[in-house]
């Protein structure tokens, strides 16, 4: 969660070298800070050639993730992210037969001191048709800076039964919109984000706080996203 991986992944050498024998637990704790730190290449060699082991690891981490519906989506969106779309197929089914919903995400953002929420395509805000002819000009600015909205596999095929996975209006560039413009110039964009934020969404922030010159911080549901002059404090791994 603190962006250290590889300090974890050394934590784990020690540990062999001291003649501890790893079980399907410390794999769990190191995939996990694998993940986090985008580590791929490491995660998939810490297992490789592991196949039993592999496979209890990841009923450990079904079973971590099985505490709440959003935490499915997490679960999805490692498998997606890995394109091993039939775990994804997988995990679908398991969440279908247990009849558990996803969250939809929402993004909140307080302004003179009161909460406002934003879902996907929300028209329930009693301001949407300016918030939204807000997004659509800053969506214009930003292409002019350098932005490209992002349909990549891991969107476009979450996106077939998941209205939560819509690309245009996610709720977190809804809040960010809502907060450039009732706030002045230049003032920092807090928004507190209840899954994890795509990609696109991600660039999106990036891109507004160089061409906007304004900070934004975007909380999701592992970690602060610090953007300022077109850069994020994750370093674009999260
Ligand atoms: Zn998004
Ligand atoms: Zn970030």
């Amino acid at each position: 969660m603190n962006g250290c991986g590889r300090d974890a992944i050394e934590a784990f050498f020690e540990m062999i070298r001291s003649g501890v024998p790893p079980d399907d637990q410390t794999f769990t704790g190191v995939l996990s800070a694998c993940s986090h730190s985008g580590l791929v290449d490491e995660g998939m060699m810490l297992i490789h050639g592991h196949v039993s082991l592999g496979e209890r690891v990841v009923e450990h981490l079904i079973e971590l993730k099985a505490q709440e519906a959003g935490d499915y989506v997490l679960l999805l969106n490692m498998y997606s992210s890995a394109g091993n779309w039939d775990k994804v197929t997988e995990v679908r089914q398991f969440m279908k037969e247990r009849g558990i919903q996803t969250t939809p995400g929402s993004s909140t953002i307080e302004f003179a001191g009161v909460v406002h929420e934003f879902t996907v395509d929300d028209i329930s805000h009693p301001r949407h048709p300016e918030v939204y002819a807000a997004l659509d000009e800053i969506g214009q600015q930003l292409r002019i800076a350098g932005y490209v909205p992002e349909i990549s596999s891991e969107l476009h095929n979450l996106s077939v039964d998941e209205k939560g996975y819509h690309l245009s209006y996610h709720s977190e560039k809804l809040a960010i919109a809502f907060g450039v413009l009732m706030t002045p110039p230049g003032k920092t964009v807090r928004i507190a984000n209840n899954v994890r934020i795509c990609v696109d969404c991600h660039n999106f922030a990036k891109v507004l706080s160089s061409a906007y010159n304004r900070e934004v911080v975007i909380r999701d549901r592992s970690r602060f996203h610090h953007f300022r002059g077109g850069v994020c404090s994750c370093e674009d791994y999260w």
